[in-house]
């Protein structure tokens, strides 16, 4: 079936939220909302497109979810509680069905976060996603990238490399991302590349824990180098200290996992620097949370992000990722 712009906008609309907080939502020329006392707005934007952030036959109900959780992602690496969003949407054709399949895995996520849409924009032209989501954090309470300090332990959540592992399968025609998959691993992957979980509940918890986070959204070496050059430090980090899941290394081999655990993208785990005396406190936090986070290195003077035990430097010392 297909609708007019009104009548998808008035599709997504029914499907969102209420929040006290939202003075106005859809419908007028822009939403009113009105923050908390105390709190500052996180903003952040992302924008997926069809065949560039994820592949094109994609299920759409998985295409809503992913798009929401990249920002969300961003919050959390921010310490933000996210509270709304607005949605843009470029659109081939104006397919009543598909839309409601995307409202489906778009809305599982915002209701598990508590996010409202309340707003957006919607076009015809090439599948594109654009999401500006926006958080509320205590004043002067966010996590920041620049915080790092040395001594500090570097953290990461999770089991990084599974999303890029997923999709080099599926770039060798071996994992068929549309629907769930027979194979185990393969389908633990799978679910990484197209069903990533944001990690708010451990950003909201890092505040008063970590000096320094980001989210993993561009490949750990990378993103661990923002860290870096964003605070004025080094990063060195142990290869053979990040956590590669069974599932990655059955799957792609020992050589390749680790590649894609410090080199993919689209992790959307939170890597951090935390102080040495907070080790109890992180693992405590783990426990809590039911999410491993690993001890991966250490923040030291300098500049740059070394890898120690990193082949896929082209040797087998450390590497300079950045300078
Ligand atoms: P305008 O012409 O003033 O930009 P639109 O006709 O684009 O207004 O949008 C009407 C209302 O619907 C606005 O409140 C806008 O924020 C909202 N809206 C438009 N597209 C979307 C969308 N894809 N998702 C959520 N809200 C939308
Ligand atoms: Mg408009």
């Amino acid at each position: 079936m297909s609708l007019d712009e009104f009548a998808l906008i008035e599709r997504i609309a029914r499907r969102t939220r209420a929040r006290a907080d939202i003075v106005l939502g859809i419908g007028d020329d822009a939403a009113l909302l009105q923050p908390a006392p105390g709190q500052q707005l996180a903003v952040t934007a992302d924008t997926l497109n069809a065949g560039v952030h994820f592949p094109a036959e994609s299920a759409p109900a998985d295409i809503g979810w992913k798009a929401l959780a990249a920002n969300l992602s961003d919050l959390a690496a921010m310490g933000a509680v996210p509270a709304w969003c607005t949605l843009s949407l470029s659109l081939p054709h104006a397919e009543g069905d598909w839309l409601d399949a995307f409202a489906d895995g778009l809305f599982a996520l915002a209701d598990a976060s508590g996010i409202a849409v309340v707003g957006g924009d919607t076009t015809r032209g090439p599948l594109s996603i654009s999401i500006t989501a926006i958080g509320q954090v205590p004043a002067a309470q966010a996590l920041r990238r620049d915080g790092a300090r040395v001594g500090d332990d570097i953290w990461v959540s999770g089991h990084p490399g599974e999303a890029a592992g997923a999709l080099r399968l599926w770039q060798q025609g071996r994992l068929d991302v549309r629907g769930v998959v027979a194979d185990a691993a393969h389908e633990r992957l799978r679910q990484r590349l197209q069903r990533p979980m944001p990690r708010v509940s451990l950003g909201l918890a890092l505040r008063t824990c970590a000096h320094a986070a980001a989210d993993v959204s561009d490949g750990l070496l990378a993103d661990l180098g923002h860290i870096a050059s964003r605070s004025g430090v080094a990063a060195v980090l142990q290869a053979d200290a990040v956590p590669l899941s069974a599932a990655l290394r059955t799957a792609l081999g020992d050589a390749a996992a680790l590649d894609c655990a410090l080199r993919g993208g689209d992790d959307y785990e939170l890597c951090f620097t935390a102080a040495p005396e907070r080790r109890q406190a992180v693992q405590a936090l783990a426990a809590d949370l039911a999410l491993p986070l690993a001890r991966i290195g250490v923040i030291a003077e300098g500049r740059g992000v070394h890898c120690e035990g990193d082949a896929g430097a082209g040797r087998s010392g450390y590497r300079h990722f950045a300078e």
